[in-house]
């Protein structure tokens, strides 16, 4: 009989957790590998197994091995975009090294065990490009962090032509929902929601203008689940495999702050500092192959997605005082 077993690496994190949460919904059983480094242990899921572990290590192999999971949803990373400027190297033993160290497992004693990589379409897609944005367009990462996720993709593809493994890369827009933490890519709602509960500014950088496409994480769950079980199509190109998961729409960072104030029921002052350096203007993710391939879309729209998120933090911030 088919095993059900999914491996969730990095499923003691924001968005891994959630992948369990569902993946246990539907029936699967779930096995959770996260070294801790960001993620907690109250984020896993009761019914999931934990084991505390590196994906860089020789024991994240052993177990590849030993158990021949049906896939394997492989969320565990370094997310930081700034840690990654300030320390390539570091950034690319965990996000590279580490995802390689997982595929050669596969390919190696486990070749049926489906690989679905958590990569990114946020800081992907290059300046120059028109959004929202198709998996073909041109691929520019501006740092270390997306160069990372780009080259585990061409890996994916690699390991799909050459050695006919299922392979599936879901580049995921800005991410957002409860147990989020403010360091990630769409860290900006975690902050807001914190500084909303206390009482504090909202601070935006530059014009508030740029936008980002805010995808909320019951939906990005909801994309790897299907995943596990979907047909993929054939790996020609490093887009064959990849997958856009965003809804499409681009927001505002000040239009985000007033939805979030607006559902909130709370209003402090923007305020305005100086533009980051290297800051993309605009950028949304065009998920029509998604659709077509996995039946997805994204049902949570942005004003529900936030209030839920405002609600877990003012619930998270309570329980804490
Ligand atoms: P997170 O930091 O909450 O989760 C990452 C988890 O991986 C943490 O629990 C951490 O402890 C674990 N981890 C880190 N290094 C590890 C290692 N070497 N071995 C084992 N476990 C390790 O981040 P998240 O926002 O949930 O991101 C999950 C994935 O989605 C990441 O791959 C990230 O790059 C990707 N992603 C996130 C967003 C977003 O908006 N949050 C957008 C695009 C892509």
């Amino acid at each position: 009989m088919r095993t059900r077993t999914v491996l969730v690496t990095g499923g003691a994190g924001f968005i891994g957790s959630h992948v369990a949460d569902h993946l246990l919904a539907d029936g699967f059983h779930v096995t959770v590998l996260d070294n801790l480094s960001t993620g907690t242990r109250r984020n896993v899921p009761s019914g999931a197994e934990f084991i505390e572990g590196d994906i860089g290590s020789a024991d994240a192999a052993a177990l590849i091995r030993d158990r021949q999971f049906a896939a394997i949803v492989h969320l565990a990373a370094q997310i930081d975009v700034r840690r990654s400027v300030a320390d390539p190297v570091a950034d690319a033993r965990i996000n590279v090294l580490g995802s390689l160290n997982l595929l050669e497992a596969v390919r190696a004693h486990a070749p049926t065990t489906r690989v679905i990589f958590a990569s990114t379409g946020g800081a992907l897609y290059g300046r120059f490009v028109v959004p929202p944005s198709p998996e073909t367009d041109a691929k520019d990462p501006e740092a270390p962090y997306g160069i990372a996720k780009l080259s585990v993709e061409y890996y994916l593809a690699y390991y799909a032509r050459v050695h006919g493994l299922a392979t599936v890369a879901l580049r995921f827009g800005n991410v957002y929902g409860p147990r989020q933490d403010p360091h990630g890519e769409a860290g900006v709602v975690a902050i807001f929601c914190t500084r909303l509960l206390n009482g504090e500014p909202l601070t935006v950088y530059g014009d508030g203008t740029q936008t980002r496409d805010y995808v909320y994480v019951h939906d990005v769950a909801d994309a790897c689940v299907r995943a596990v079980d979907a047909p993929v199509p054939p790996a020609d190109t490093v887009d064959a495999c990849a997958f856009n998961v965003g809804t499409g729409e681009g927001t505002s960072v000040l239009a985000l702050a007033q939805l979030l104030q607006s559902v909130s029921g709370r209003a402090t002052d923007v305020v305005h500092a100086p533009p980051r350096a290297g800051e993309l203007q605009h950028s949304s993710l065009d998920s029509a192959k998604l659709r077509r391939q996995f039946g997805w879309a994204p049902v949570t729209s942005l004003r529900d997605g936030l209030a839920a998120t405002f609600a877990w933090s003012a619930e998270s911030a309570g329980s804490q005082t």
